[in-house]
Protein backbone atom coordinates (compact mmCIF):
# COMPACT_ATOMS: atom_id res chain seq x y z
CA UNK A 1 0.00 0.00 0.00
CA UNK A 2 1.57 3.38 -1.03
CA UNK A 3 0.52 6.09 1.79
CA UNK A 4 -0.99 9.18 0.18
CA UNK A 5 1.06 12.51 0.29
CA UNK A 6 -0.56 15.62 -0.21
CA UNK A 7 2.10 18.43 -0.52
CA UNK A 8 1.46 22.18 -0.18
CA UNK A 9 3.40 24.42 -3.22
CA UNK A 10 3.24 27.70 -1.79
CA UNK A 11 5.42 29.28 -4.94
CA UNK A 12 6.86 32.84 -4.60
CA UNK A 13 4.31 33.73 -1.58
CA UNK A 14 4.41 35.01 1.46
CA UNK A 15 6.07 37.45 4.05
CA UNK A 16 7.19 36.61 7.13
CA UNK A 17 4.02 38.08 8.63
CA UNK A 18 1.92 35.96 6.42
CA UNK A 19 3.71 32.99 6.63
CA UNK A 20 3.72 33.03 10.70
CA UNK A 21 -0.25 33.23 9.87
CA UNK A 22 -0.27 30.07 7.75
CA UNK A 23 2.02 28.86 10.30
CA UNK A 24 -0.74 29.10 12.88
CA UNK A 25 -3.79 28.16 10.53
CA UNK A 26 -1.34 24.24 10.07
CA UNK A 27 -0.57 23.68 13.73
CA UNK A 28 -4.18 23.86 14.41
CA UNK A 29 -5.21 21.43 11.66
CA UNK A 30 -6.19 18.03 12.81
CA UNK A 31 -4.51 15.64 10.12
CA UNK A 32 -5.13 12.05 9.03
CA UNK A 33 -2.73 9.55 10.61
CA UNK A 34 -2.45 7.66 7.39
CA UNK A 35 -1.36 10.84 5.28
CA UNK A 36 2.10 12.44 4.42
CA UNK A 37 1.97 15.87 4.59
CA UNK A 38 4.54 18.51 3.62
CA UNK A 39 4.68 21.97 2.43
CA UNK A 40 7.21 23.76 -0.11
CA UNK A 41 7.84 27.77 1.12
CA UNK A 42 10.03 29.85 -0.44
CA UNK A 43 13.80 29.44 0.45
CA UNK A 44 13.39 32.25 2.79
CA UNK A 45 11.10 31.22 4.83
CA UNK A 46 12.43 27.54 5.59
CA UNK A 47 13.50 27.90 8.43
CA UNK A 48 10.68 30.35 9.69
CA UNK A 49 8.49 27.36 8.80
CA UNK A 50 11.01 24.32 9.92
CA UNK A 51 10.60 26.34 13.65
CA UNK A 52 6.70 27.10 13.72
CA UNK A 53 6.20 23.70 12.85
CA UNK A 54 8.50 21.77 15.42
CA UNK A 55 6.45 18.64 16.45
CA UNK A 56 3.82 19.35 14.03
CA UNK A 57 4.04 15.88 11.49
CA UNK A 58 3.77 17.60 8.39
CA UNK A 59 7.51 17.92 6.61
CA UNK A 60 9.22 21.15 4.65
CA UNK A 61 10.17 20.81 1.15
CA UNK A 62 12.26 23.07 -1.31
CA UNK A 63 10.58 24.30 -4.59
CA UNK A 64 14.21 24.00 -6.07
CA UNK A 65 17.73 23.11 -5.85
CA UNK A 66 20.92 23.41 -7.50
CA UNK A 67 22.83 21.03 -10.09
CA UNK A 68 25.74 20.21 -7.71
CA UNK A 69 24.94 18.79 -4.18
CA UNK A 70 26.72 20.13 -1.77
CA UNK A 71 28.23 24.06 -1.40
CA UNK A 72 30.46 25.98 -2.64
CA UNK A 73 30.74 28.85 -6.19
CA UNK A 74 27.20 28.92 -7.48
CA UNK A 75 26.16 32.08 -6.85
CA UNK A 76 22.72 32.74 -5.97
CA UNK A 77 21.83 29.04 -5.86
CA UNK A 78 21.05 26.80 -2.84
CA UNK A 79 22.59 23.56 -2.21
CA UNK A 80 20.90 20.48 -1.72
CA UNK A 81 23.43 19.61 1.17
CA UNK A 82 22.21 23.14 2.62
CA UNK A 83 18.43 22.38 2.28
CA UNK A 84 19.01 18.93 4.16
CA UNK A 85 20.86 20.95 6.81
CA UNK A 86 17.83 23.23 6.90
CA UNK A 87 15.75 20.09 8.05
CA UNK A 88 14.02 19.62 4.31
CA UNK A 89 13.52 16.38 3.42
CA UNK A 90 11.78 16.89 -0.26
CA UNK A 91 12.54 19.62 -3.02
CA UNK A 92 10.54 19.76 -6.23
CA UNK A 93 12.63 19.34 -9.36
CA UNK A 94 11.23 20.76 -12.62
CA UNK A 95 8.20 22.19 -11.59
CA UNK A 96 6.48 23.46 -15.33
CA UNK A 97 7.26 27.09 -13.99
CA UNK A 98 10.48 26.40 -13.80
CA UNK A 99 10.71 24.44 -17.18
CA UNK A 100 8.70 27.61 -19.12
CA UNK A 101 9.73 30.70 -17.74
CA UNK A 102 13.16 29.24 -16.85
CA UNK A 103 14.13 26.71 -19.41
CA UNK A 104 15.53 24.25 -17.30
CA UNK A 105 15.80 21.44 -19.36
CA UNK A 106 15.69 17.69 -19.18
CA UNK A 107 19.35 17.34 -18.44
CA UNK A 108 19.45 19.74 -15.64
CA UNK A 109 16.79 18.50 -14.14
CA UNK A 110 18.15 15.10 -13.77
CA UNK A 111 21.07 16.72 -12.28
CA UNK A 112 18.83 18.05 -9.80
CA UNK A 113 17.46 14.71 -8.91
CA UNK A 114 21.14 13.29 -8.32
CA UNK A 115 22.06 15.65 -6.66
CA UNK A 116 19.17 16.07 -4.32
CA UNK A 117 19.21 12.07 -3.40
CA UNK A 118 22.48 12.02 -2.89
CA UNK A 119 21.68 14.56 0.05
CA UNK A 120 19.21 12.44 1.27
CA UNK A 121 16.40 14.77 -0.13
CA UNK A 122 13.79 13.13 -1.60
CA UNK A 123 12.62 14.33 -4.86
CA UNK A 124 9.33 15.00 -6.50
CA UNK A 125 9.76 15.06 -10.44
CA UNK A 126 6.87 17.63 -11.87
CA UNK A 127 5.66 16.95 -15.75
CA UNK A 128 3.12 17.54 -17.36
CA UNK A 129 1.77 18.50 -20.87
CA UNK A 130 0.59 22.39 -21.82
CA UNK A 131 -2.74 22.61 -23.49
CA UNK A 132 -1.08 22.48 -27.23
CA UNK A 133 -0.06 19.21 -26.51
CA UNK A 134 -2.80 18.01 -25.35
CA UNK A 135 -5.00 18.79 -28.09
CA UNK A 136 -2.33 17.86 -30.57
CA UNK A 137 -3.07 14.12 -29.06
CA UNK A 138 0.71 14.53 -27.25
CA UNK A 139 0.13 14.28 -24.08
CA UNK A 140 1.24 10.90 -23.28
CA UNK A 141 4.55 10.96 -25.53
CA UNK A 142 5.32 14.37 -23.44
CA UNK A 143 5.37 13.18 -20.31
CA UNK A 144 6.93 10.06 -21.05
CA UNK A 145 9.61 11.88 -22.41
CA UNK A 146 9.83 14.00 -19.34
CA UNK A 147 10.16 11.31 -17.17
CA UNK A 148 12.29 9.10 -19.81
CA UNK A 149 15.19 11.39 -19.37
CA UNK A 150 15.46 10.99 -15.66
CA UNK A 151 15.20 7.18 -16.14
CA UNK A 152 17.42 7.13 -18.82
CA UNK A 153 20.07 9.03 -16.85
CA UNK A 154 19.73 7.61 -13.62
CA UNK A 155 18.15 4.33 -13.98
CA UNK A 156 14.78 3.03 -12.93
CA UNK A 157 16.25 2.47 -9.46
CA UNK A 158 16.23 6.01 -8.48
CA UNK A 159 12.63 6.11 -8.21
CA UNK A 160 12.76 3.83 -5.45
CA UNK A 161 13.34 7.23 -3.34
CA UNK A 162 11.64 9.53 -5.28
CA UNK A 163 7.76 10.54 -5.65
CA UNK A 164 6.46 11.62 -9.11
CA UNK A 165 4.21 14.49 -9.80
CA UNK A 166 1.90 14.95 -12.82
CA UNK A 167 0.79 18.39 -13.37
CA UNK A 168 -0.89 19.51 -16.72
CA UNK A 169 0.37 22.80 -17.74
CA UNK A 170 -3.35 23.98 -18.70
CA UNK A 171 -4.73 22.98 -15.25
CA UNK A 172 -2.00 25.34 -12.69
CA UNK A 173 -3.73 27.68 -11.22
CA UNK A 174 -6.31 28.25 -14.23
CA UNK A 175 -9.52 26.59 -12.15
CA UNK A 176 -9.33 24.21 -14.98
CA UNK A 177 -9.10 20.50 -13.32
CA UNK A 178 -8.22 17.30 -15.42
CA UNK A 179 -11.42 15.01 -14.69
CA UNK A 180 -9.94 12.09 -12.45
CA UNK A 181 -9.96 9.82 -15.44
CA UNK A 182 -7.90 11.98 -17.30
CA UNK A 183 -5.44 12.31 -14.69
CA UNK A 184 -5.92 8.43 -14.44
CA UNK A 185 -4.81 7.69 -17.57
CA UNK A 186 -1.65 9.91 -17.35
CA UNK A 187 -1.00 8.42 -13.79
CA UNK A 188 -1.56 4.89 -15.33
CA UNK A 189 0.94 5.59 -18.33
CA UNK A 190 3.11 6.53 -15.73
CA UNK A 191 3.42 3.80 -13.44
CA UNK A 192 3.56 1.69 -16.65
CA UNK A 193 6.61 3.00 -18.18
CA UNK A 194 8.21 2.62 -14.75
CA UNK A 195 6.72 -1.37 -14.80
CA UNK A 196 8.76 -1.78 -18.18
CA UNK A 197 11.52 -1.58 -16.07
CA UNK A 198 11.08 -2.37 -12.65
CA UNK A 199 7.59 -3.62 -11.38
CA UNK A 200 8.39 -3.08 -7.56
CA UNK A 201 9.60 0.23 -7.96
CA UNK A 202 6.56 0.87 -10.03
CA UNK A 203 4.23 -0.38 -7.08
CA UNK A 204 6.14 1.31 -4.61
CA UNK A 205 6.22 5.00 -6.30
CA UNK A 206 3.51 7.89 -4.90
CA UNK A 207 2.48 9.40 -8.39
CA UNK A 208 0.47 13.05 -7.08
CA UNK A 209 -1.59 14.88 -9.33
CA UNK A 210 -1.19 18.54 -9.80
CA UNK A 211 -3.53 21.54 -11.43
CA UNK A 212 -6.31 23.33 -9.45
CA UNK A 213 -7.05 20.68 -6.76
CA UNK A 214 -9.40 22.12 -4.17
CA UNK A 215 -11.31 20.65 -1.08
CA UNK A 216 -14.14 20.34 -3.71
CA UNK A 217 -12.45 17.88 -5.86
CA UNK A 218 -9.44 16.95 -3.95
CA UNK A 219 -11.67 13.28 -2.95
CA UNK A 220 -12.64 12.20 -6.03
CA UNK A 221 -9.11 13.10 -7.70
CA UNK A 222 -7.82 11.06 -4.87
CA UNK A 223 -10.54 8.39 -5.38
CA UNK A 224 -8.62 6.88 -8.56
CA UNK A 225 -6.14 3.64 -7.93
CA UNK A 226 -3.03 5.49 -9.48
CA UNK A 227 -3.10 9.10 -8.05
CA UNK A 228 -1.66 8.47 -4.77
CA UNK A 229 -2.38 12.18 -3.13
CA UNK A 230 -1.68 15.96 -4.49
CA UNK A 231 0.64 18.73 -5.22
CA UNK A 232 -1.32 22.07 -4.46
CA UNK A 233 -0.85 25.11 -4.83
CA UNK A 234 -3.27 28.10 -4.46
CA UNK A 235 -5.49 25.87 -2.29
CA UNK A 236 -2.33 25.35 0.27
CA UNK A 237 -1.96 29.18 0.75
CA UNK A 238 -5.25 28.59 3.31
CA UNK A 239 -4.75 26.04 6.26
CA UNK A 240 -8.61 25.37 6.16
CA UNK A 241 -8.34 24.72 2.67
CA UNK A 242 -5.04 22.58 2.87
CA UNK A 243 -6.13 20.43 6.09
CA UNK A 244 -9.38 19.34 4.07
CA UNK A 245 -7.28 18.48 1.12
CA UNK A 246 -5.37 15.95 3.65
CA UNK A 247 -8.09 14.41 4.93
CA UNK A 248 -9.74 13.72 1.36
CA UNK A 249 -6.68 11.80 0.62
P1 LIG B 1 -2.49 25.10 -8.42
O1 LIG B 1 -0.92 24.80 -8.61
O2 LIG B 1 -3.00 24.13 -7.38
O3 LIG B 1 -2.56 26.52 -7.95
O4 LIG B 1 -3.13 24.88 -9.74
C1 LIG B 1 -0.41 23.51 -8.56
C2 LIG B 1 1.08 23.54 -8.75
O5 LIG B 1 1.57 24.30 -9.62
O6 LIG B 1 1.85 22.84 -8.07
Amino acid sequence: MRRPLVAGNWKMHGTRASVAELIKGLRQLALPSGVEVAVFPPCLYINQVVAGLEGKSIAVGAQNCAVEPMQGALTGEIAPSQLADAACSLVLVGHSERRQILGERDDILSRKFAAAQSCGLVPVLCVGETLEQRQAGKTLEVVAGQLGSVIEELGVGAFARAVVAYEPVWAIGTGLTATPQQAQDVHAAIRAQLAAENAEVARGVRILYGGSVKAANAAELFGMPDIDGGLIGGASLNADEFGAICRAA
